[in-house]
């Protein structure tokens, strides 16, 4: 069964999100747990930790079908000490808000070298910053997201998502988020049949289909290999609708998130029920 829903908006409150999803005809939701764009947020009061595990509850998520996503901030392969202390802090202020809310996933990007150190020292550095804070948390599984491979961000191969989790200890609490416009625009192919069955045939090979915790569904306004992020409704980008009618349709991607962030947040309603469509064509 697919679970699909979009990154819906926490305003007034984290409380607020399952009802939000709701609205949207969403069995599964993103959400950010603190504002993303800041360094320091206030701690999540009682208030909000009751409420949103009530309306979680009353609304019928299931902690599992729910993808907190961290602030754009954070830089877990920061080259240099003091920006990676301030990340790795942020991002286990992230990890904590997620324990207090009862949620087992965060969705996260990798990190980015910044032209100051290797790949390879990069993609280490992101690996220690996980084994960090997943030895002072419980219960929450880091969630790497691959990314499209723009500016300086790593995790646009899947070899680069594998090696870092190679060097996580605790390999029961890492996870991967695929995003299909990252996807592509790092160069795997979705449109084609051949493409697509080569894309997840090389995943599973790759990385392993055991750490697939979520999906991040969204269209291309880029070309395939643009190394560009910027999502597209489904269905009016260059990924094109076949490939996500393709998707629903393929057990793989069972009993996960699937997450739109598309742009156009009004035609979401529209969005999910076309893709519950397919799942059930
Ligand atoms: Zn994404
Ligand atoms: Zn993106």
């Amino acid at each position: 069964m697919k679970y699909i829903g979009a990154h819906v908006s926490a305003a007034g409150g984290v409380e607020n999100t399952p009802a939000n999803a709701h609205a949207i005809g969403a069995k599964a939701f993103a959400l950010f747990t603190k504002n993303q764009r800041q360094w320091v947020a206030k701690p999540l009061t009682q208030e909000n930790i009751d409420g949103f595990k009530a309306n979680c509850e009353k609304y019928g998520y299931d902690p599992k079908h729910i993808l907190p996503h961290d602030s754009y901030l954070i830089n877990l392969g920061h080259p240099e000490k003091e920006g990676l202390k301030k990340s790795q802090d942020a991002f286990l202020d992230e990890m904590q808000r997620c324990e207090q809310l009862g949620l087992s996933l965060l969705n996260f990007h990798p990190g980015s070298h910044l032209k100051k150190i290797s790949e390879k020292e990069c993609l280490s550095t992101i690996a220690g910053s996980i084994n960090l804070v997943l030895e002072k948390t419980n219960g929450v599984t880091a969630v790497i997201e691959n990314t499209a491979g723009q500016g300086t961000n790593l995790g646009f191969t899947f070899e680069q998502l594998a090696e870092i989790i190679d060097q996580v200890e605790d390999k029961s609490r890492v996870g991967v988020c695929i995003d299909t416009c990252h996807a592509f625009t790092a160069g795997y192919d979705l449109i084609t049949d051949e493409g697509y069955a080569e894309t997840f045939r090389k995943f599973e090979k790759i990385v392993g289909l055991e750490y697939l915790k979520g999906i991040h569904l969204n269209d291309s306004k880029k070309e395939l290999g643009s190394r560009v992020d910027r999502h597209d409704s489904i269905g009016k980008g260059f990924i094109g609708i076949d490939a996500f009618r393709r998707m629903m349709q393929d057990a793989r991607f069972d009993d996960i998130p699937i997450i739109l962030e598309t742009p156009n947040t009004e035609a979401w309603p529209e969005e999910i029920a076309m893709l519950y469509g397919f799942a059930n064509e």
